[in-house]
């Protein structure tokens, strides 16, 4: 694939934060952004040149939007795959990848046979089989929605066989999975970029504190997390990579168990756990990402300091920005999003430490 010269269009589906970021980051290289986006406007306004609003589902709008742009990526994952299949420009990260990584079950399957770990599991698509699905797997355990769960959202805990009516009803009887409760130490996140010619590149570990199932803290490199259990959920992100013919940057989330990395779920996107990349890596996950859909080399993956810690600003966390700003070392993002609701990430805050 031949380099995207400078002032071609990329269009970004999804106009939230991670949309903003992947455009400021274009931008630094030459490009422009497009947005499609069903809102009327959004955090990544602000920062692209063009904002078209459309339905995801919409395959004639999309169509036409793609006449616009010379490769199209997005940055949510929970868009249908089927308008995007017969488009005229290049999507990337490929369609294959996106409807694995929109489906619980097809996720896990397509990572055991890659010879990954999830957690135990069983695909439960009515009541009956909710029942099976425990009888096997048993208590405690957690019931998630097969698709368009993030967040923690779409997912009701088991503590005994007894709460199954009750989980059932809570994720409104969608296709589902269930899975055993993992004891971990740590949940931590790795996060590749991929090119077009099969280079690729790893960021360092990533240790992740969440709170309220809503990503609160991140650190890099992950301290606790051994050298084998990284090495081992590298091995594996690689070979994901690999057998998707990936392009551009994929996150998974991984628990860190006493028997080693348990695969939790992986996006086909750029990432929370990535946002501490802009300051603190040699290259962001943001600009390797256009790089990579852009046919450029990838850049270095290299951390940029000793340690470095990124904290989400949720809801009215961001109201405190004159303080957080009083820290000479802190690095402020904040989305331009207006109203700061409980749960809605608002911004983030990097710093580097050197000692
Ligand atoms: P998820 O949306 O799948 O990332 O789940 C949200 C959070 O629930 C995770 O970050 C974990 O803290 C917890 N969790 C999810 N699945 C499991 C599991 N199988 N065992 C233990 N904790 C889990």
């Amino acid at each position: 694939m031949p380099p995207l010269p400078p002032g071609s269009t990329i269009g970004i589906i999804g106009g939230g934060q991670l949309g903003r970021m992947l455009a400021m980051a274009a931008a630094n290289l030459g490009y422009r952004c497009a947005v499609y986006a069903p809102e009327p406007s959004g955090p990544a306004a602000d920062v692209c040149s063009r904002w078209v609003q459309g339905a995801y589902a919409d395959a004639v709008a999309l169509s036409v939007f793609a006449e616009t742009v010379d490769v199209l990526t997005y940055e949510f994952e929970n868009v249908p795959v089927e308008p995007l299949v017969t488009l005229s420009v290049p999507v990337l990260p490929n369609c294959r990848a996106l409807a694995i990584a929109q489906d619980r079950a097809l996720e896990k399957q397509f990572v055991e046979d890659l010879g990954g770990r999830p957690a135990p599991w069983r695909a439960v698509s009515d009541r009956a089989e909710l029942d099976a699905a425990l009888a096997e797997i048993g208590a405690p355990a957690i019931l998630k929605t097969r698709r368009f769960g993030y967040d923690g959202k779409g997912q009701a805990r088991l503590k005994t066989v007894a709460d199954a009516d009750a989980a059932w009803a809570a994720i409104g009887g969608s296709p589902a999975v269930l899975e055993g409760f993992v004891g971990f130490e740590h949940e931590f996140s790795l996060l590749v970029v991929r090119g077009p010619d099969g280079s690729h590149r790893l960021w360092d570990t990533v240790l992740n504190v969440h709170d309220h199932g809503i990503l609160a803290l991140s650190t890099a490199p992950a301290e606790g997390v051994c050298e084998d259990a990284r090495r081992e959920a590298g091995d594996l992100a690689l070979r994901i990579v690999d057998a998707l013919d990936y392009v551009g940057v994929l996150a998974i989330e991984f628990f860190d168990s006493a028997d080693g990395p348990v695969f939790n779920e992986m996006a086909p996107r750029v990432h929370n756990s990535g946002h501490w990349t802009i300051e603190g890596a040699v290259i962001s996950q943001f600009e390797n990402h256009i790089r990579a859909i852009a046919g450029l080399p990838l850049g270095s993956t290299a951390l940029a300091a000793p340690r470095v810690e990124m904290r989400n600003l949720i809801g009215e966390q961001a109201d405190d920005w004159a303080m957080i700003l009083s820290d000479p070392n802190a690095h402020l993002h904040l989305y331009g999003k207006g109203q700061a609701r409980p749960g809605r990430k608002m911004g983030h805050v990097t710093r580097l430490f050197f000692d």
